[in-house]
């Protein structure tokens, strides 16, 4: 079984991209940062995603040598120009305090109206190989704000997060979805379906 380390120190993303990872490449091995000798993890100093999830999956392929994939995800909500963006895990802080974020951001979509409440989740994955080989894919779900949370399940953004596109015009939250119906419409299932098949084609031709 080949065995592929996933660099991230958020327990329940790491949950999602075990789950996303191991349905798309069943003879795949996962393993967290747990089963890894530690190391020290990079900075995320870059203005995009897809950089960022670059600096974290190269650094953990220097470290552990294996085969890496890290995500960099966040939210982008139309009226703030595009913000968070990169900043979404710390943007009420360095705390990286979930129930906080959410708190200011409807704190500030307060006056917004419906119609300007668009926003989107995006994610790049990056895939490191032992030999150098880079690749990258991403994702996007679209969806809106809403005005007070719902829901338990995911983290982060999820309970004010409704996803557009739900079947029979459902408008459940992205914390209010299964874990399955959220991983086949999110923008990091998306991300890393692409990737599969081109991780796949690496490890049988490395
Ligand atoms: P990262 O660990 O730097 O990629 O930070 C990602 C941050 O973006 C998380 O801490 C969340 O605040 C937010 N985020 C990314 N993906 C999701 C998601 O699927 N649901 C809710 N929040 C998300």
């Amino acid at each position: 079984m080949t065995r592929v380390f996933l660099a991230s120190r958020n327990a329940k993303k790491l949950a999602e991209l075990r789950r996303i990872l191991e349905d798309a490449l069943p003879g795949v091995e996962v393993l967290g940062l747990d089963a890894v000798a530690s190391y020290d993890e990079p900075a995320e100093t870059e203005p995009t995603f897809a950089g960022n999830a670059v600096i974290k999956a190269r650094a953990g392929r220097e470290a552990t040598r294996l085969v890496t994939i890290a995500d960099d995800s966040g939210l982008c909500v139309d009226e703030l120009n595009g913000m968070p963006g990169v900043l979404s895990a710390r943007w009420s802080g360095a705390a990286k305090d979930d129930a906080a974020n959410n708190s200011l951001l409807l704190a500030q979509l307060r006056d917004t109206p419906d119609e300007r409440r668009g926003a989107e989740f995006r994610c790049a994955v990056a895939l490191c190989m032992p030999d150098g080989h880079e690749e990258i894919t991403q994702g996007v779900m679209r969806g809106r704000i809403i005005t007070a949370e719902r829901g338990a399940a995911g983290f982060g953004y999820d309970p004010i997060f409704v996803p557009d596109g739900q079947p029979d015009g459902q408008q459940l939250t992205s914390a209010e979805l299964k874990a399955e119906d959220k991983d086949a419409i999110s923008h990091r299932g998306q991300a890393l379906r692409a990737l599969a098949p081109v991780l796949a084609r690496l490890l049988t031709s490395h």
